[in-house]
């Protein structure tokens, strides 16, 4: 065996690979400065595995195919589509919702053209972009005043910020959540320099809970979507009628941070939600001063953070300067006034979160069994055995948590690849698809496939289990 040295020095210099064939291809593709960086992540890589590894050597060929793996990794952009087999319909970690292809035209207008964000057309003078959307946002809501910002957790902050800095919040601790990603109740609360007072228990908080509570420095009463997750059994707390009025006798104002928050009630977009998932406009009715909410969540639309409640207060946010830091851009604008527009028509199906959560269980059913009849007839038979099955989907998103979401897939077994391993070949698609799997089967959720990534999936099967 040569010794390290030796095997150190059977590596190649940079200047004679930047001459080899194979690497100057490459070089007009993706630029001699990303080459560079590839060939040197690869011999630091070789050069580690030399000096931990006794047996290892230099290969030519080895190092010429993780060459090339990593410039087609490096020609690709980082943020690409993948195929959503895992039946999350609001899938946090994918991007959240899908938005409209009406809104998306509108984005893509906005993105091309000057527009008039920022300039009143009648006056000739210069106008709020916030006015784009606050009028559809009031008539859908029954606000007073509305306002946008980047998401949601921008929107608790700002409107913490605003109205509550150096005085006392009061929260349930059955709502001290923490959405994942880092949405924290007690860290926004640190942040906008308001001072948290938790009450009552993790299961059970009473009215008198809040009222203990209060002192002359309190100036908020702060109700929070305990979006995902559910605490069951002996639990209370206090309803918002009962709340708001408790506010309003001392002075108070009373926010809610609505997590997902439907633009119209549940029932009527026939979505499986229960007395825990109520709308924005009810929230309000119910007497909250402020609501916030995310776009891309349950609504549908693209990321945003809104504001909607009473002039008074969503005029102070408005005037904050933290709302100058937290604004939407003209693209976004764009495509959540389309997204509102359809709400206002009725249109429900135009938006493809609702759509998906309201497919029905025959249709979803028709999809899996024709899915399960292509892949049948495609996969090797001998080796692969592909079943239609009911699946448990999911909203996501922080939505309706508790609330089971039946749907239906197709399993796919194979003799020798175990389902972590045909996942990862899977992600390694060009088109990645990511699919769900249970006892060591994957399965395909058809409820989140779109229109035609059928013929895409079962491509990627074929080249990944015909082998
Ligand atoms: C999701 C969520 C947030 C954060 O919203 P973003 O739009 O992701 O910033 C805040 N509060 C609750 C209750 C949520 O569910």
């Amino acid at each position: 065996m040569p010794d390290i040295g030796q095997r150190l020095r059977a590596i190649p210099g940079m200047d004679i690979i930047l001459n080899y064939d194979w690497v100057q291809d490459w070089t007009e593709r993706i630029g001699k400065i990303r080459v560079k960086r590839e060939i040197n992540k690869e011999l630091g890589e070789i050069r580690r595995r030399i000096l931990s590894d006794e047996g290892f050597e230099f290969s030519a060929d080895e190092f010429r195919s993780s060459c090339l793996n990593a410039f087609v990794s490096a020609s690709r952009s980082s943020l690409r589509r993948v195929i959503n087999a895992s039946g999350v319909v609001i899938h946090t970690n994918l991007g959240r919702s899908l938005i409209a292809p009406l809104a998306v035209e509108a984005m893509t207008q906005a993105a091309q053209s000057y527009t008039n964000l920022e300039y009143d057309l009648k006056a000739g003078s210069r106008g709020q972009r916030n006015s784009h959307v606050e009028d559809l946002l009031c008539s859908l809501t029954g606000a007073e005043s509305a306002l946008v910002v980047n998401n949601n957790a921008g929107a608790v902050l700002l409107a913490l910020s605003a109205l509550a800095k150096g005085r006392e919040v009061v929260v349930s601790r059955g709502e001290l959540v923490e959405i994942g990603g880092s949405f924290r109740i007690p860290d926004i609360m640190s942040l906008s320099g308001a001072e948290l007072v938790e009450t009552g228990t993790t299961n059970r908080t009473h009215l008198f809970d809040y009222e203990r509570a209060i002192t002359d420095r309190t100036s908020m009463l702060l109700k929070v979507h305990p979006s995902n997750f559910r605490i069951e059994g002996f639990t209370t707390a206090p309803e918002r009628r009962e709340l708001s009025r408790l506010a309003h006798e001392r002075g108070l104002i009373f926010m809610e941070d609505a997590g997902s928050g439907l633009m119209v009630e549940g029932a009527l977009l026939g979505l499986p939600v229960n007395a825990g998932e109520i709308s924005i406009k009810s929230c309000l009715e119910a007497g909250a001063d402020i609501v916030t909410f995310s776009g891309d969540k349950i609504l549908g639309g693209p990321q945003i953070g809104g504001i909607v409640g009473r002039k008074e207060f969503v005029d102070r946010l408005k005037k904050y300067p933290m709302a100058r830091a937290l604004r939407v851009d003209k693209v976004t604008l764009a495509g959540f006034e389309t997204t509102l527009r359809l709400y206002a028509q009725g249109l429900y199906d135009e938006i493809p979160t609702l759509r998906m959560l309201r497919l029905t269980q025959d249709s979803l059913k028709a999809r899996a069994d024709s899915l399960a009849e292509r892949l049948a007839s495609r996969l090797t038979a001998g080796s692969v055995r592909v079943r239609v099955l009911e699946v448990d989907d999911a909203t996501g998103g922080g939505s309706c948590p508790e609330i089971p979401l039946k749907g239906w897939g197709v399993e796919v077994n194979h003799n020798t690849l175990g389902a972590g391993q045909i996942q990862k070949l899977l992600r390694f698609r060009e088109v990645p698809v990511l699919c769900g799997a249970k006892d060591d089967k994957i399965i395909l959720h058809v409820r989140t496939l779109q229109e035609g990534e059928e013929e895409t999936v079962i491509n990627s099967l074929e080249a990944v289990l015909n082998v």
